[in-house]
């Protein structure tokens, strides 16, 4: 379906509605270019208007304007993804970010959250009643887009995917009717919501479960990288009790203020750590990888301590440098991956290379792998490639680099649709293989038949 140009006068004769809270950007706006900011540098996105809602009915007629108008509709939450922001600059995009309230019922352990909120913004506010929903290791990740994709964080082993806490959410079609959306109402859309993305509708507000969560043991472990310690610390992972779980960036180590100057320049293995079992075992829990670090040449870090979840979340990359990625599913990653993926990140001479390996297991593999739009529960491992540099011109030439990388690593066929950097259709149907990718389409031919949602990793509804 191609897309109509907007003219910015028509969205600001529609849209903007002082009286309805809705406020229009247009480039002729000042507030414009900090508008259109996103978190991924590089990515050149300049949408015809951005309209900022503060309910679901503001949203619903922005997305009826649309969709009369056959423009092109992305949707902007926390700003992560350098996917689906939309490269028609005739776009209409819906910021969401003044949609950020929370309301907080502590005794029922459930809470209902604007769709615009950071997952910091959200983990803080419930935090303060010792109360937690998994959510992944950054703090100004928006909670729609890694809700919408799945959700890999520091207590997946211990509590699941975010979507596994999803209770319910409030979604816009995209014919403007606002669903409230559960296991009882619209079930099969309920499924589609946990992993399928933005490919359904605006969503205004999730309702999640909360968990009593008031500490947890964690933060970040420094450890040279070898091919030993490597291997060993990701098996570690795996075999850990569930309420383990690590996030492991290998990299060489960049020239941060926080790494000890003679280990700029040199392989090591960044371990974020989160133990959310009881806080006097942690240590005993977390022994046999410090015992790897000891044997690997000493631990370079050690900052594990408890504190409030909310506090692993980190403040993610600073600064604008423009990154490439790919992402890959794996069983295992064994001696050989390891000494693989240490010479490869030795031999580029990328400003930033990193792989993370993020390990799995435990509660993911709870639920059924059909019970959600998420298909790849069973994979042991999620990861990603990454190269950065200063301008996208560099990045570029690092493509190569990561693609062999990245397919050397890949244990299994499939991806973990939030970490997909670009709109690959061959993509969207590894992520959602087989009956998931059916059920999809026929979800999408139900909600969005012209594909007003098509800004994303996207189901096309034929
Ligand atoms: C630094 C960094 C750290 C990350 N860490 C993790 C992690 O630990 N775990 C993990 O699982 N993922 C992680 N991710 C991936 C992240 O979950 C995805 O990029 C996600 O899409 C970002 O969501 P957002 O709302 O911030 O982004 P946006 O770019 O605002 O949204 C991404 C897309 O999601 C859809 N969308 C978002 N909100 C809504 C909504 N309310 N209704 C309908 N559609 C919506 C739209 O299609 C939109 O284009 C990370 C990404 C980055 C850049």
């Amino acid at each position: 379906m191609s897309a109509t140009p907007l003219s910015t006068a028509s969205v600001r004769a529609a849209l903007d509605d002082d009286a309805a809270g809705t406020t229009v950007l247009t480039p002729h706006d000042a507030g414009y270019e900090a508008a259109r900011a996103i978190e991924p540098a590089g990515v050149e996105w300049r949408p015809a208007a951005i309209v900022r809602p503060t309910d679901a009915a503001g949203v619903a007629r922005a997305v009826r304007f649309a969709r009369d108008a056959g423009a092109e509709v992305s949707v902007r939450a926390g700003g992560h993804s350098a996917l689906g922001l939309g490269r028609d600059h005739g776009a209409l995009t819906i910021d969401l970010r003044g949609l950020d309230t929370i309301e907080v019922d502590a005794a029922a352990r459930t809470a209902w959250a604007g769709g615009g909120l950071t997952a910091g913004a959200y983990s803080e506010a419930v935090g303060s009643h010792g109360l937690a929903t998994p959510f992944g290791d950054t703090a100004g990740v928006g909670i729609g887009g890694i809700t919408l994709g799945g959700g890999i964080g520091l207590l997946a082993r211990s509590r699941g995917l975010t979507i596994d806490s999803l209770l319910g959410a409030e979604v816009v079609t995209a014919d403007g009717e606002i669903l409230q959306v559960d296991a009882e109402h619209h079930p099969e859309l309920f499924w589609g919501l946990r992993g399928g993305g933005g490919n359904f509708g605006v969503v205004t507000r999730f309702r999640y479960a909360l968990h009593d969560l008031p500490t947890v043991v964690g933060g970040m472990m420094l450890l040279p990288a070898t091919p030993e310690s490597v291997a060993e610390v990701v098996a570690l992972a795996e075999a850990a009790p569930r309420e383990l779980t690590a996030i492991l960036m290998i990299m060489v180590a960049p020239p941060m203020p926080f790494i000890p100057a003679e280990w700029h320049g040199k392989l090591v293995m960044m371990a974020n750590v989160c133990w959310s079992g009881d806080p006097e075992t942690a240590d005993t829990a977390l022994a046999p990888v410090r015992d790897v670090a000891a044997r690997a040449g000493g631990t370079i870090l050690d900052m594990v301590r408890p504190g409030p979840y909310a506090s692993l979340l980190e403040g993610g990359p600073q600064g604008s440098i423009v990154a490439t990625a790919g992402t890959f599913l794996a069983d295992r990653l064994d001696m050989s991956a390891a000494e693989h993926l240490l010479a490869q990140l030795e031999s580029s001479d990328a400003m930033m290379r990193a792989v993370q390996v993020r390990v799995l297991g435990g509660a993911v593999t709870d639920v059924p792998a059909d019970a959600t739009a998420f298909a790849h529960r069973d994979a042991g491992i999620v990861g990603a490639v990454m190269a950065a540099g200063p301008s996208a011109d560099v990045v570029e030439g690092y493509r190569p680099w990561v693609a062999a990388l990245t397919d050397r690593l890949r244990g299994r066929d499939g991806a973990y649709a939030a970490f997909v950097a670009d709109g690959n259709p061959e993509l969207a149907r590894t992520t959602y293989p087989g009956a998931t990718w059916d059920r999809l389409v026929a979800l999408k031919r139900t909600y969005d038949p012209h594909n007003v949602f098509r800004a994303n990793l996207n189901v096309p509804p034929a």
